[in-house]
């Protein structure tokens, strides 16, 4: 489990704190470096652009209370 972590890099999304691939656009918000590269609401419906919107503001919500990963934390793996 541990060799098949340290193979694949990945990284997590700064938009919507998904697990995304390094160097790769997140598929669950599109964006890649801080940028938007894919619209990816646009492609959804309106019943899951809405669904989508509600849960981005949800994790924006949460963002502030969270504490920053410490570096002890990221020492652990
Ligand atoms: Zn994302």
């Amino acid at each position: 489990m541990h060799k098949y972590i340290s193979r694949v890099v990945l990284n997590v999304c700064p938009k919507c704190k998904k697990p995304v691939l390094a160097h790769t656009v997140c598929k669950n918000c599109g964006y890649y470096k801080g940028k938007e590269v894919i619209n990816v609401l646009s492609k959804l419906t309106k019943k899951d652009k809405k669904a989508r919107e509600k849960e981005m503001k949800k994790i924006e919500k949460e963002e502030g209370k969270e504490k920053p990963v410490t570096m002890e934390e990221l020492s652990k793996r």
